[in-house]
């Protein structure tokens, strides 16, 4: 039936009758037969396939949406947005245009009255040269921290209760 499945004894060369045995020796797996087994069974760790099964089951569970990432926009944008732009002798009509929305909204960025989606914060990294992205670990203390609803009277109350 299973012809070319036929497995051999790793170290005798003897060809298994059934699974034969699986074990861990010498820091190898191997598969031997009866005889080679009960002579080094004293020697050899039998090898667990089943943990090793759950191990790789585990990985796609690691990767799931709930521990990804999440980016934000540093809470200083404005005042980093206002002094790249000035340094780079820009006018904010001029950072305006780069980005392709009104002069209006980079006013409201530097005046702290907007916060930039995170499409228009790579675009503000990429023209100013600038660092306005960070990487926090959801649901973790530093996203809460940087929250737009904490506003700084709020920060002050959880630094008392500390
Ligand atoms: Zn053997």
């Amino acid at each position: 039936m299973l012809g070319s499945a036929v497995k051999y004894c790793d170290l005798c060369g003897a060809p298994l009758r059934g699974k034969g045995h699986t074990v861990v020796y010498e820091g190898g797996i191997i598969t031997v037969c009866d005889s080679c087994y009960s002579r080094i069974a004293k020697f050899a760790k039998p090898y667990n396939l089943e943990r090793t099964t759950q191990k790789t089951q585990q990985r796609p569970r690691q990767t799931n949406k709930t521990v990804d990432k999440e980016l934000m926009v540093v809470d200083d944008y404005p005042t980093i947005i206002k002094n790249a732009r000035e340094r780079l002798g820009m006018t904010q009509k001029d950072l305006a245009d780069k980005l392709k929305v009104s002069e209006g909204v980079i006013k409201r960025f530097e005046a702290g009255k907007l916060r930039p989606t995170l499409e228009q914060a790579r675009e503000l990294e990429r023209v100013l040269g600038v660092k306005l992205i960070f990487e926090v670990p959801s649901g973790g203390e530093q996203s809460k921290y940087s929250r737009d609803a904490l506003t700084l009277g709020d920060v002050a109350v959880v630094r008392e209760r500390k």
